[in-house]
């Protein structure tokens, strides 16, 4: 089996090693990530400047790093190495749960993985001051692997873990409130200028990917890439069909 490994905070991020590490044992591994931080890049692709690949060594394995984005990084890999069966993407340094999945650069590579026709998996895990060690989170990713193994229907997974899960459970996207924040600020010459922020929740919608987090669980959404609301298409079909 073909593993493609991707991420948003750049191929040199601990996130990313411990991700190839763990996909080793599943397959062939390579590499393909952005050479700088590219988180919060979302689903950007790069269309006005060529992109450029350099060969590098992750623990071992052939790796490239990319003047570009996530997605074009996964587009880059699936392009120069034939018939991937799976791209992992992470594990990314901060959770990307509800309204951040639509920020995420590492969900935008399994995104991209999925319009491709690849099957893909996102991994996300806390953020810290610290450099992070996912050691424990090995067995995890592993337990999330053999399952997508196993259920190949699974074509887009978002997982995310606390910082010692307790188990892993489905759970759908929390949507309900935006938690960005625009802050105004000054710098140190006076001038005016803004930070994005988030605000905590005061309240978490049970069975969502927060309320996994929160209660110490794995969380593990499908996800899909048709936005089309079908409940408020038919709802429009039928007000233009009552008109004709
Ligand atoms: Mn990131």
């Amino acid at each position: 089996m073909r593993i493609l490994v991707s991420n948003d905070d750049g191929v040199h991020s601990p996130g990313l090693h411990t991700l190839a590490r763990v996909a080793q044992r599943y397959g062939d591994v390579r590499v393909v990530a952005p050479d700088v931080e590219q988180s919060a890049m979302s689903h950007a692709i790069t269309v006005r400047r060529p992109l450029h690949y350099t060969e590098t060594r992750v623990d071992g394995l052939d790796a490239y790093r990319v003047d570009g984005t996530p997605a074009d990084c996964v587009a880059l890999g699936a392009h120069h190495w034939e018939k991937v069966d799976l791209v992992v993407t992470g594990i990314n340094l901060g959770l990307n749960i509800g309204h951040n999945i639509w920020h995420s650069g590492t969900v935008a590579a399994a995104k991209q993985a999925s319009f491709l026709g690849i099957p893909a998996i996102a991994f996300s895990a806390p953020a810290s001051d610290s450099e992070p060690d996912y050691t424990e989170l090995e067995p995890f990713v592993a337990q999330v692997m053999e399952l997508f193994l196993e259920h190949p229907d699974l074509p887009l997974l978002n997982v995310n873990f606390p910082e010692r899960p307790r188990g892993l459970r489905w759970t759908r996207m929390s949507v309900r409130h935006y938690e960005g924040l625009v802050i105004p600020g000054t710098d140190p010459m006076g001038r005016q200028h803004y930070w994005f922020a988030e605000r905590p929740r005061e309240r978490v919608e049970e069975g969502t990917d927060r309320w996994a987090i929160e209660q110490g669980y794995g969380s593990l959404t499908p996800l899909r890439l048709n936005l089309t609301d079908d409940s408020r298409l038919d709802v429009a079909k039928r007000e233009a069909a009552a008109t004709d």
